[in-house]
């Protein structure tokens, strides 16, 4: 089986680069206008090995667009207290305009006490209460970045929101709640969706645009998808195996090339082979949603630094 029918590509690589660009440019300004430049800092605890590469994307994209980065790293043994303590000693420094802290932390750490130490103004994550309830009433604020850059990658390719409906499927605080947020706020009607919605395909099957951010490898399949839908996968997953290989992306000698030499390929939530002979949209795995989440980040350190200067 070959894949025969192509939607069109949302291209998250060109979206990102466009984003990146502009932040670039606007780091440039905020530097020439105010002598200010934006500083990020990344709180990373521990050395998970998936972590430390995504740290060190965020570092060099951030300085490629012209911001002071650092990465604050804690071992893994550190207590919640002194993450906390770090967190304060960062509120407090005038020259770092971003927050991140990287998840997962330990087991041993209140993930949610931490988040809530993050000065809403320097929450570059967009996870703070006080950022999710602004997003929540339409005020300005730091929104989460995986969403908000789906929204730019929609724009960027012209897609038409207002009065569309739009399905997303799940419903965690960093990706489907304020994904579904934001698409209200652009005049979608929006469906959400979970692990116990009754009849999951028949509703996702009504949608102009479907976003899967479930967490399972190809669930998505034809039977979730309208004929001309746009279609979002934010999920991400390594497949080792030919025969999975194969199961989503038939006799793709890309792919295939990639298990057999490079030990895996990706595949998202959505079914690659099924759903491209439905869709009218779909944004490719990897290329797709993984770009603009940085892209996003970048923005939002931007945004926080740029309205540093307004207080
Ligand atoms: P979570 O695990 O936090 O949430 C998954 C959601 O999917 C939950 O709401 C869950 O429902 C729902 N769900 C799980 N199983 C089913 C099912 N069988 N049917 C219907 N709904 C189901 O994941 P995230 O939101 O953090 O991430 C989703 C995906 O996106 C993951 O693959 C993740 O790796 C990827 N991701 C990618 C990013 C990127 O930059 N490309 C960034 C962030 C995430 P319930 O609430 O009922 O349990």
């Amino acid at each position: 089986m070959t894949l025969e029918t192509s939607p069109k590509v949302l291209d998250g690589k060109a979206t990102a680069k466009a984003m990146r660009e502009e932040v670039a440019r606007g780091c440039a300004e905020l530097q020439e206008r105010h002598g200010v430049v934006p500083g990020l800092t990344v709180v990373l605890v521990g050395e998970d090995p998936a972590s430390q590469i995504y740290v060190k994307n965020k570092n060099k994209m951030a300085t490629k667009a012209g911001m002071r980065s650092h990465v604050e790293r804690l071992p893994v043994t550190t207590g919640e207290d002194e993450i906390v303590a770090t967190i304060e000693r960062l509120n407090a420094d005038p020259a770092v305009h971003g927050i991140l802290v990287q998840l997962p932390l330990p087991d041993s750490v209140d993930e949610r006490r931490v988040i809530e130490t993050v000065d809403p103004r320097k929450d570059v994550d967009g996870f703070h209460p006080v950022n999710a309830g602004r997003l929540l009433i339409g005020l300005p604020g730091l929104v989460p970045c995986t969403p908000a850059g789906i929204i730019e990658l929609l724009d960027f390719h012209e897609i038409p929101l207002k009065g569309k409906h739009a399905v997303v499927v799940g419903r965690s605080n960093i990706v489907g709640k304020p994904m579904a947020v934001l698409l209200l706020r652009r005049h979608c009607t929006v469906t959400v969706c979970h692990s116990r919605t009754a009849d999951l395909p028949g509703i996702a099957s009504q949608a102009d645009i479907l976003i899967a951010a479930v967490g399972r490898m190809g669930m998505v399949t034809s039977e979730f998808v309208r004929p001309g839908a746009v279609v979002i996968d934010v999920g991400i997953h390594r497949i080792e195996d030919e025969a999975d290989c194969r199961r989503f992306y038939g006799d793709d000698p890309d792919r295939l090339r990639a298990v057999r030499k490079k030990g895996a390929t990706l595949v998202g939530d959505v079914h690659p082979l099924e759903v491209r002979a439905k869709a009218a949209w779909l944004t490719p795995v990897p290329g797709g949603v993984g770009p603009l989440t940085i892209a996003q980040l970048l923005r939002n350190t931007l945004d926080a630094a740029r309205r540093s200067i307004e207080r």
